[in-house]
């Protein structure tokens, strides 16, 4: 490959590994005509055997030394834009868009809450992340490792682990496992309001140890929802927290 040295602020792991570059564009199956978006396509570990399969491809990279070696690629269906992932405005890109990347750990929360809130434009995203991220993005009410970030998946996305990667198939290798998570938005999410349903989840979730009457006590009261406030958080179906946002709004 090239001699371009990892930015650990930028959470460049690059994927050196063949058979997995192929199961993760297997798991994608791009069509010709997909409007796809790569978030940090990096060396292009994942971005050339894309550019093999669609009419055009559009990537979204940070760094400008890679942005070099990208145009060096000089291929006619590739698409470059330089910047930030988290500023980048979907509006510029032709839609519906598939999104897809191996994203850079440390910014990977950030990214899925730019891309939820722009889930009209969004067919589906398909990611490399840190397993234990993805493991909480699927997690279901009543695990430990239920929170935030599973209930705002889920509340608008279907969330599904495909398969599981090793440190080793990366370069430099990363001290977890990684895992390829699915993301599609729901037809009909049943939230209405999207700011006060992350409001009144993150609230929720602000002292897990606490009860949700305690958590809560600045917005709702017993008396005014039909979920039993004596429970924590994490007992809480994504379901619950639509209907504890449905009897905020019938109170306000
Ligand atoms: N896709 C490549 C691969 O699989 O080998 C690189 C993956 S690496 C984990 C993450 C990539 O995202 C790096 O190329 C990094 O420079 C880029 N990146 C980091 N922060 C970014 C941001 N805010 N916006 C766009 N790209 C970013």
């Amino acid at each position: 490959m090239s001699n371009h040295k990892a930015r650990k602020r930028f959470g460049q792991n690059f994927l050196i590994d063949n058979r997995i570059i192929e199961q993760i564009v297997a798991t994608i199956a791009p069509k010709f005509d997909d409007n796809l978006l790569e978030i940090g396509p990096g060396q292009g570990a994942m971005t050339l055997p894309l550019l093999e399969r669609v009419k055009q491809l559009n990537v979204i990279e940070i760094d400008r030394d890679l942005i070099v070696m990208l145009n060096n690629l000089n291929k006619a269906n590739l698409v470059i834009h330089q910047g930030d992932a988290l500023k980048f405005d979907l509006n510029t890109l032709p839609t519906p868009i598939r999104v897809v990347g191996n994203l850079p750990y440390n910014i990977s929360s950030p990214i899925l809450f730019h891309l939820l809130e722009n889930r009209d434009k969004v067919v589906d995203m398909t990611f490399m992340l840190q397993k234990e991220v993805v493991q909480r993005m699927a997690a279901k009410h009543g695990s430990k490792i239920y929170g935030r970030l599973s209930v705002m998946m889920q509340a608008f996305f279907e969330v599904e682990l495909i398969f599981i990667v090793p440190p080793e198939s990366f370069d430099p290798a990363p001290k977890v496992d990684s895992a390829i998570v699915y993301l599609k938005p729901l037809t009909q999410s049943k939230v209405r309001n999207t700011s006060l349903f992350e409001k009144i989840v993150k609230t929720a979730f602000s002292q897990r140890r606490k009860t949700l009457r305690n958590c809560l006590k600045s917005l709702l009261s017993q008396e005014q929802t039909t979920i039993d406030l004596s429970q924590r958080a994490e007992m809480l179906a994504v379901e619950d927290f639509i209907t504890l946002t449905n009897d905020y709004e019938k109170q306000h």
